[in-house]
């Protein structure tokens, strides 16, 4: 439909980016043009009222960009999960293997409890691991998951199985 149409037509190709053989998919055609990122926005503000999310979760870096605003439209709490080492309170912290080598991501405990439903935002859902790590640190905080949105899937990674046990039900869109 139109939106998707608006989205799609503000997200640029780049090629050999950050490696050769990767197509990178840029985002930030869209953020600096008003209206898509108001019409995105608004479409994840819509997803976080119907799964009655009461907070949402960004991930570092461009997911922060994407649901902070998405907080203040829904009228909900935002919190980061960030790479280890960047946040200086109690944390949680999750580990997880990339195609070489692993990662590390945490959050702060105190942020999230048992009253909070939890909607997980990011630019690109790839091959899944970062959602799936989130997802994890978000149960181990006694929060429950309302869900995951992203703005773009790259289906052949398969992400959206990587994420499916994580979810536990919940829905992961892609607009
Ligand atoms: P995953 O853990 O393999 O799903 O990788 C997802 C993370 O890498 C997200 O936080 C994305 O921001 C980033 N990412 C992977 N591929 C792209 C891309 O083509 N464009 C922008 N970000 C990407």
């Amino acid at each position: 439909d139109e939106v998707r149409e608006l989205l799609a037509s503000r997200i640029h190709d780049v090629p050999d980016y950050p490696k050769p053989g990767v197509m990178f998919k840029d985002i930030t055609p869209l953020l600096a043009d008003p209206k898509a990122f108001s019409v995105l926005t608004d479409a994840l503000a819509g997803i976080c009222e119907a799964r009655g999310a009461t907070k949402v979760v960004g991930l570092e870096a461009r997911g922060f960009i994407l649901a902070a605003p998405v907080a203040v439209r829904a009228g909900v709490g935002f919190v980061p999960v960030r790479k280890a080492g960047k946040l200086p309170g109690a944390t949680l912290s999750q580990g997880y293997d990339l195609e070489y080598g692993s990662a590390e991501i945490e959050v702060h405990a105190e942020d999230l409890g048992e009253g909070d439903r939890v909607l997980v935002i990011d630019d690109v859902l790839a091959t899944g691991g970062t959602a799936e790590a989130s997802l994890t640190l978000i149960r181990r905080a006694g929060a429950g998951i309302a869900g995951a949105a992203v703005l773009l899937e790259l289906g052949f990674l398969g992400g959206r199985r990587r994420l499916e046990q994580a979810l536990a039900g919940a829905p992961l869109e892609a607009l």
